[in-house]
């Protein structure tokens, strides 16, 4: 009784007085919807306090990857937090956490990138990024290659410029974005492509080619970088077609671009592989951390920076005085030490190993259970990443009103079976993106649960 009465003030004051991100302001202040408020968490399942426990197939926002209630990380963040809470990082402070990551951070990225900035968030370091760009374009005596090139259903943030990045509608629409030194190109999303007869190949073809167009009308000498992630998430969980990375860099490198890799989703495991440019073949100048960085135990994100950036970024401070960007809370100790506990516990129980096989044993399994449903147009995924996407008509590829709210209901009714999955933002899209300790009988409790959702939504 007296957890109900705590349970009903909360609901009270959360409907009174919390502006939650990513949410229907006017039907949850109405509570046309309700809230959850959420207790405890245990490997792979949360429990809110009504006491319902869900098996949560998106680890969060796709950020708690090694699973939830680890006493390692609770253990490293408290012992962090009695020694020495913080420091600043300015003019050349550290702590053995922020140093020791950053050794570690330099030993998982792909070769020849070896200096970490850190921030607290995706978006922010993807504002770090574009930063570092224009400094370096300065420094190199080329103010004019400034322009940003990023995808449709690109995923990147959602600051002023990062927001611009995204290139998604609604993280534009009524906030003035996106800022005018951001353009946007194809979205490398073979399924949706324009034209059915082209073959991956072609499709691969046709979206270097987009960029190219792009490049030469806005003026090659104009564009300084071009950001996306190894692998799109956030628009739709979507592979990239077939020799795409490959492509795209052979533009890039005829015209002196930069190649910013967001692997805020990919860094650290998702994709089976440690970072999403070993998979895919990316070398990129910059490489976007977050999420995975601590599994989300404490907010931490970064810049890596190539050495080729370093040079240029060092010779600027010799010219023009010390880097002019800083953060109170940079490579903040506490939250480096997570991720110091954090990259040790994903090695010490080889859990990117786990999602690597465990997440192909759920993409095999859910293409099985779903590929021949009559409103599935398409099953895909990598590594511990995976993707649903319902239709109206499979041989038409007619997409449902997003009026309907198709996947809306269909994530509704799989959470009343007790499964956390997320119905993607653009397009009628279930978005899996479990925890990597996931077991086999979990992927298949994962499946099922789809299965029976879909079916009673769509028959
Ligand atoms: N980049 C990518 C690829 C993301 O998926 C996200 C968040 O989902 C971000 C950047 C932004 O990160 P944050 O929400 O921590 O600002």
């Amino acid at each position: 009784m007296t957890d109900q009465l705590a349970n009903d003030q909360l609901t009270q004051w959360d409907h009174d007085h919390f502006f939650h991100p990513s949410t229907h302001l006017g039907q949850f202040a109405r509570r046309e919807m309700g809230n959850r408020i959420i207790q405890s968490a245990k490997g792979v399942h949360i429990t809110d306090r009504e006491g319902r426990r869900s098996l949560d197939a998106f680890a969060g926002l796709y950020c708690v990857n090694i699973g939830y209630g680890h006493p390692e990380i609770a253990e490293a963040i408290a012992k962090q937090a009695h020694e020495l809470a913080y420091y600043h990082a300015y003019v050349g402070h550290g702590t053995e956490a922020s140093i020791t990551l950053s050794r570690m951070i330099a030993e998982r990225a792909p070769e020849g990138m070896n200096h970490v900035y850190y921030g607290l968030s995706g978006s922010d370091a993807n504002e770090t990024n574009v930063k570092l760009v224009w400094y370096y374009n300065n420094v190199l005596g080329r103010p004019e290659k400034k322009k940003i090139i990023s995808r449709w259903r690109g995923y990147h943030g959602s600051g002023l410029v990062t927001g611009s990045l995204t290139g998604l509608e609604l993280f534009h629409k009524k906030f003035d974005l996106p800022l005018a030194q951001v353009l946007h190109t194809e979205a490398p999303y073979f399924y949706r492509r324009a034209d059915r007869d082209m073959d991956e190949a072609a499709f691969t073809a046709h979206c270097a080619a987009k960029l190219e167009e792009l490049i030469l009308r806005e003026g090659p000498d104009t564009i300084a970088a071009f950001i996306g992630e190894p692998m799109l998430g956030t628009g739709g969980i979507v592979p990239p077609p077939a020799g795409y990375w490959e492509a795209i860099q052979t533009v890039l490198r005829k015209y002196d671009i930069l190649l910013i890799a967001d692997e805020v989703v990919t860094g650290f495991g998702r994709l089976g592989t440690m970072m999403g440019s070993d998979h895919y073949g990316l070398k990129p100048d910059l490489i976007t951390i977050a999420k995975g960085l601590t599994s989300a135990y404490a907010p931490l994100s970064g810049s890596i920076v190539s050495d080729r950036m370093w040079d240029v970024l060092e010779k600027g401070t010799d010219e023009f005085g010390p880097f002019g960007h800083g953060w109170t809370y940079s490579a903040h100790p506490i939250c480096a030490a997570a991720g110091v506990a954090n990259l040790k516990l994903l090695d010490d129980q080889n859990l990117v190993a786990n999602a690597g096989s465990v997440g192909a044993y759920l993409n095999e399994t859910m293409a099985a259970a779903m590929g021949g449903h009559a409103h599935v147009g398409d099953v895909r995924g990598q590594g511990m990443w995976c993707a649903v996407e319902l239709v109206k008509d499979r041989d038409d590829r007619v997409f449902f009103d997003p009026a309907d709210k198709v996947a809306p209901r269909v994530v509704a009714a799989m959470l009343d079976r007790g499964v956390i999955a997320r119905a993607m933002p653009q397009g009628d899209i279930i978005g899996f993106a479990p925890p990597f300790p996931l077991t086999r009988a979990q992927a298949d409790e994962i499946v099922t649960v789809t299965k029976d959702a879909v079916a009673q939504v769509l028959g």
